[in-house]
């Protein structure tokens, strides 16, 4: 999480630096990227600075395609303590019964309650929000604050473009990995790049992952228990966001074309929110298309990247232990918990904060 956004965090974020450091570290020894990114070549060749191999927590396994970095890895191989996981458990809702959470839930297709004393909220963000929804429907005090959420998402737009094998051989810098370029307080976007191959053609794809601050869009449950409904809507320093990254993706496109050599149209970015235009729309035009270059703008509609967060948010709805309103006993994490979100994917910080909180508070 970058330091513009932190510092609207009513957690100080140097009380959780050293958990940062240490999920860093574990992180850094799962990921498998660390010998130099090939495609960075390409970047210092063009004279394209500020670029890095994104950091990652992926690694693959003989017979496995790749395996994800979570912290219940340690915990689960450790022979100390114990961790019981309840499989196939879906919570329906929680109440207050006398002291205890009570919890509502389906395992093998049976109801089943669970009385618990403590009780924390990991559950995503919208499924988070429903909980607290949930809550909400018993206890009067809390039911108009949480009638309405806040929610956002990175914003993010980018260009595919495919290059066929006939025209460059560009194999030595093709990479599993990105690579990326970190903004800054006033662009608060970051610039990503990739170069994968095909059978015929390369595929660049250079995209701009930047951060929506909470404002107008908005997250509603229906009480009729259909699909909860968004109302997505952008603010003026959103779009301040959206033409940074398409001034940014359409400098490093150009610096690109014209070190392979190749001539170029100027690249036309649709307006964002525009029916056609989104990433898997615009992978198969590019992906059929018959020309031997072909470049394509698109966006990713807020909601479709998964780093929706910021509806039950800490200073609002969440004291800086991580509980929840005045209650010691039910905690909320994830990137709900995020009272803004910065432009960096979200889970380095999501295990961070779940460490810190559980460490300091919730284990106590
Ligand atoms: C395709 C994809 C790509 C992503 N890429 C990146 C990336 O590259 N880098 C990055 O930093 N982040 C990435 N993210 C975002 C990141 O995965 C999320 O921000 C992060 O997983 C959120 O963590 P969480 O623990 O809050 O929720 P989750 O990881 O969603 O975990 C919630 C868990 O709760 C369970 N659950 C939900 N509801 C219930 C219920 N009612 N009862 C019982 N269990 C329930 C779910 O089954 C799930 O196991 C990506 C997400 C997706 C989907």
């Amino acid at each position: 999480m970058e330091n513009y956004a932190l510092h609207q965090w009513p957690v100080e974020s140097s009380l959780f630096r050293d958990n940062y450091q240490v999920v860093y570290k574990e992180l850094t020894n799962w990921d498998e990227s660390t010998l130099k990114n090939k495609l960075l070549n390409l970047f210092d060749n063009a004279k394209l600075t500020g670029f890095q191999n994104t950091p990652r927590a992926k690694q693959s396994f003989e017979g496995l395609s790749g395996l994800v970095y979570s912290p219940l890895y340690s915990l689960l191989s450790s022979t100390e303590g114990e961790c019981h996981i309840l499989t196939n458990c879906n919570v329906k809702g929680i109440s207050k019964d006398g002291k205890n959470w009570k919890l509502e839930y389906i395992n093998n297709r049976e109801s089943k309650a669970l009385l618990v004393s403590k009780c924390v909220l990991a559950s995503g963000t919208i499924e988070n929000s429903r909980l607290v929804r949930s809550l909400a429907r018993t206890r009067k005090s809390i039911r108009n604050k949480f009638n309405k959420f806040k929610i956002y998402d990175h914003i993010i737009q980018g260009v595919l473009v495919r290059i066929n094998k006939s025209l460059i051989n560009l194999d030595d810098f093709v990479s599993d990995n990105s690579v990326v370029k970190i903004g800054n307080q006033i662009v608060r976007s970051n610039t990503f790049c990739s170069l994968k191959k095909s059978q015929n053609y390369y595929l660049l794809d250079i995209w701009g992952l930047g951060e929506q601050l909470p404002d107008q869009t908005h997250l509603q449950f229906k009480s009729n228990g259909t699909l909860p409904y968004v109302e997505v809507k952008l603010n003026a320093f959103d779009d301040f966001v959206l033409i940074q990254q398409v001034e940014e993706i359409k400098n490093i496109h150009s610096e690109l074309m014209i070190y392979f050599n190749f001539s170029q149209k100027e690249v036309i970015f649709p307006k964002f929110g525009t029916a056609g235009f989104t990433y898997s729309d615009v992978l198969k035009k590019i992906e059929n298309s018959e020309s031997k270059m072909s470049c394509e703008p698109y966006y990713c509609p807020l909601g479709t990247v998964d780093h929706e967060g910021g509806t039950i948010p800490f200073g609002d709805s969440l004291n800086y232990d991580g509980s929840f309103l005045d209650t010691e006993s039910l905690y909320i994490l994830g990137p709900s918990t995020f009272p803004r979100m910065g432009a960096a994917n979200p889970s380095l910080t999501n295990i961070t904060l779940s460490r810190f909180i559980s460490e300091n508070y919730i284990s106590k």
